[in-house]
C-alpha cells in the first residue's frame, strides 16, 4: 500500500513546485483571502503554506490525508462540471507518502486549532484557516530526488506556480518567501495591477486589453504589443477556467493573432483568461490538470485567434 501510494504520488508530486501548486490550490478552494508560501532549500527542505480559509473540522482531519477523499465532488455528474481547482482527493495523500507532512487547521466554530501528523491528531495553536508544512520532500524516495535540478531551478519552478495562482486570483493577498527572503508581497489588487507585478516590465506599457465573448466562451486579459516580445517564452500565461494550462492549440491561436509582426522567433508576452462552459472542456486529462481537452478545439482556436488579432489591430496598423 505504501509502495502503491508512492508510485501514484509520482504523477502528482513531480518536484517541489507540484507541492506548492497543490497546497495553494487547496487554500484557494478553501476561500482564503490571504495566502503565504514559504520555501527553503528549493522546497526540498521545507514548504509551508498558510491560509485564512474555511479550515478543516477536527473530525475530517484524518480524511483529508486519505487517498481519494475529497470534500469537493460527490459523484460523476459533479466531476463533469467541476469548478473547484481540486477534486481528485489525491494531493495531500500523495505528498504525505513522499515527505513529512503536518497540517494545522481551525474552523470558525472551534476555539483552538488541531494538528495532524504521523503522531495523530492533537490540539494546537492557530487562528482560523490552515497551515500545511511539508519537510524533507522525497527523503523516502531517493531515486526521485536524483531527477531534480539545482536549488535555484527548483525555487524558480515553485515561484512560477505561485505566480500562476497570483495572476488568476488578484483579489487574494499573496506572499512568497524563499529562504526567509520576500520575493513577492502582493496585496489584493485589480487584475491589471497584479499582472503588472508579475509580468516583465515592458508589458505594463506595451500591452493591449483583450476581450471577446461568444456562446459558452469568454476571453479576457492582455497581449503584449510586439515591443514587449521576448527571446524566451517566459511571459506567456494561459488560464482556462482559472487553471494555468499549456496548450498547443491556444498558443498557436495567439501567435496567429500577431500575424507577421513577430520576427526571428520572438516570443509574444501575454496573460489570457479563457472561460469555457465546463461541459465543453475536459480538465481531467492528466493528474496535475495542466492539460485540457476542448470538445470543439477548432472553434476555440478561431475564437482566440480573432480576439488577439482584434486587440492588436490598432498597434499593428
Ligand atoms: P482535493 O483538493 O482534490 O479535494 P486534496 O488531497 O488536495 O484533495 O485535499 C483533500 C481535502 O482536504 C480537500 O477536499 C479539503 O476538504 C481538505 N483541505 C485540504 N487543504 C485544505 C485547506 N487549505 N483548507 C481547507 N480544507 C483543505
Ligand atoms: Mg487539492
Amino acid at each position: 500500500d505504501q509502495l502503491i501510494s508512492q508510485i501514484a504520488a509520482g504523477e502528482v508530486v513531480e518536484r517541489p513546485a507540484s507541492v506548492v501548486k497543490e497546497l495553494v490550490e487547496n487554500a484557494l478552494d478553501a476561500g482564503a483571502t490571504r495566502i503565504e508560501v514559504r520555501i527553503e532549500g528549493g522546497g526540498l527542505r521545507r514548504i509551508s503554506v498558510t491560509d485564512n480559509g474555511c479550515g478543516i473540522p477536527k473530525e475530517e482531519l484524518p480524511l483529508a490525508l486519505k487517498r481519494h477523499a475529497t470534500s469537493k465532488i460527490r459523484n460523476l455528474i459533479e466531476l463533469e462540471s467541476v469548478r473547484s481547482l481540486g477534486f481528485r482527493g489525491e494531493a495531500l495523500a500523495s505528498i504525505a507518502s513522499v515527505a513529512g507532512l503536518t497540517l494545522i487547521s481551525r474552523t470558525a466554530d472551534e476555539d483552538h486549532a488541531w494538528s495532524i501528523s504521523e503522531d495523530g491528531v492533537m490540539p494546537a495553536a492557530g487562528s482560523q484557516g490552515t497551515q500545511i508544512e511539508v519537510v524533507d520532500l522525497f527523503f523516502k524516495t531517493p531515486a526521485r530526488r536524483k531527477f531534480l535540478k539545482s536549488e535555484a531551478t527548483e525555487t524558480a519552478h515553485c515561484l512560477r506556480q505561485f505566480e500562476h495562482a497570483a495572476l488568476s486570483h488578484p483579489d487574494v493577498d499573496m506572499r512568497f518567501m524563499a529562504n526567509g527572503r520576500v520575493i513577492h508581497a502582493l496585496p489584493a489588487q485589480a487584475p491589471r495591477e497584479r499582472a503588472n507585478m508579475i509580468l516583465p516590465k515592458e508589458f505594463a506599457d506595451a500591452s493591449r486589453e483583450v476581450y471577446a465573448s461568444a456562446p459558452g466562451l469568454t476571453v479576457t486579459g492582455w497581449v503584449g504589443t510586439p515591443t514587449a516580445a521576448r527571446q524566451k517564452s517566459d511571459a506567456q500565461f494561459f488560464f482556462v477556467n482559472g487553471r494555468c494550462v499549456k496548450d498547443k492549440t491556444l498558443l498557436h491561436a495567439v501567435k496567429q493573432g500577431y500575424s507577421d509582426v513577430l520576427y526571428n522567433g520572438a516570443q509574444p508576452s501575454f496573460c489570457l483568461f479563457l472561460d469555457v462552459d465546463p461541459m465543453q472542456v475536459d480538465v481531467n486529462v492528466h493528474p496535475t490538470k495542466s492539460e485540457v481537452r476542448f470538445r470543439e478545439g477548432q472553434r476555440v482556436h478561431q475564437f482566440v485567434f480573432h480576439a488577439v488579432e482584434a486587440a492588436l489591430a490598432p498597434a499593428i496598423s
